[in-house]
């Protein structure tokens, strides 16, 4: 059996794995150290580590490309964005993960480069302002407006124009959407949320087919020193071995919680894709409650982040930086793997509670 005609879920299982040989262990050891003997691969432990490999082998292989692990999702990004000559245009959704549209300010005004922000689900809009860019950054789905870009269709018209398409599939994943097959050069991840998927690691990575693009990437790497840790590496293969059966039972119990929220006559909106584990909504009683609501859940934990085991939620406008046309009362829920009626009870009284 060819490894290409694998699924994702044996994939995650299976790939990344030492050879067998009489002896060997199952899983890839975590190698602690800051150097190596001459000779071989890497010198150095900013140059490389045994269990960066593991993770990046695994990686590859569910996004279809050559892996490159990072310390953060966001120094991966960092790293794509050291690669755009300098006053050239971005693009990017008007509601990017925060901190990257932090990054992105930040640049733009340093006159790094000139930033054009779009509604990512308005194809027409991102493929006009995609014309001369360097880079088109594309979430989808956006966190946490949850809205859905057209990756392929901006894909084939960008690389018309020579314009590289990045996703951020960090709410996706690899078993829900492969943007390397659908015509991106770029995937980035943050796998401190559901790749690792337990709420103990920061971590990220950037996947790519192009050669060159992986060798300059490496070299960023290197040079900012944005390297990841041979534990965290260890840590997110172990989480990858059970990501379709986490994602699996959390997205089946957000499928069920949306429509529960939808049916509420104290839910003012629930947003929810169909896919991933995310749901944005807003209760009829207003923003104050909501503040309130997520402070007092007994079950679910008011928490940032998310992609874990365990439910999280918070009303994302409380961070300074949030774009304004995100909802004042706008809360974002992370569904874990819980019981969903257990999950269901505890959202329902916290409404209840400050309704
Ligand atoms: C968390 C997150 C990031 C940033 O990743 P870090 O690992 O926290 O640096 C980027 N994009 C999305 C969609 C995220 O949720």
């Amino acid at each position: 059996m060819h490894r290409h005609d694998l699924s994702a879920s044996t994939i995650a299982v299976s790939a990344g794995r030492p050879p067998r040989v009489p002896g060997g262990p199952l899983n890839a050891p975590i190698t602690f150290a800051s150097a190596f003997i001459p000779g071989g691969e890497s010198e150095y432990g900013r140059h490389g580590n045994p269990a960066w490999e593991a993770f990046e082998s695994v990686l590859g292989e569910l996004e279809g490309g050559r892996a490159l692990a990072f310390s953060s999702g966001t120094s991966a990004a960092t790293a794509l964005f050291e690669l755009v000559p300098t006053g050239a245009a971005v693009v990017a959704p008007i509601h990017s993960y925060n901190g990257t549209l932090t990054q992105l300010h930040e640049r733009s005004r340093k006159k790094q480069i000139e930033l054009r922000l779009v509604d990512i689900s308005n194809t027409a809009e991102v493929i006009s302002a995609a014309e001369d860019a360097a880079l088109v950054w594309i979430e989808s789905p956006t966190n946490p407006a949850l809205e859905i870009a057209d990756i392929e269709a901006i894909a084939t018209e960008a690389s018309r124009s020579g314009t590289a398409v990045a996703v951020d599939n960090t709410f996706a994943t690899p078993l829900r959407q492969k943007p390397l097959d659908m015509g991106a050069d770029f995937v980035v991840h943050s796998a401190s949320k559901l790749l690792a998927g337990h709420s103990d690691v920061v971590l990220g990575a950037i996947v790519t087919n192009s050669g060159r693009a992986w060798r300059a990437l490496e070299s960023r790497r290197r040079t900012l020193g944005a390297i990841p840790g041979a534990m965290e590496c260890w840590l997110t293969t172990r989480g990858i071995r059970t990501l379709h059966v986490r994602l699996d039972r959390a997205e089946a119990n957000a499928r069920e919680l949306h429509k529960r929220l939808n049916a509420s006559p104290l839910v003012a909106e629930s947003r929810y894709p169909g896919f991933s584990t995310i749901i944005a909504f807003e209760i009829a009683a207003g923003p104050d409650a909501a503040q309130t609501m997520t402070e007092q859940s007994s079950l679910i934990t008011y928490a940032t982040s998310l992609g874990g085991v365990e439910s999280t939620w918070e009303r994302r406008r409380r961070w300074a930086g949030e774009p304004t046309t995100i909802p004042e009362g706008l809360v974002r829920l992370s569904v874990g793997i819980e019981d969903v009626d257990d999950l269901w009870a505890d959202i329902r009284q916290a409404i209840e509670a400050v309704s």
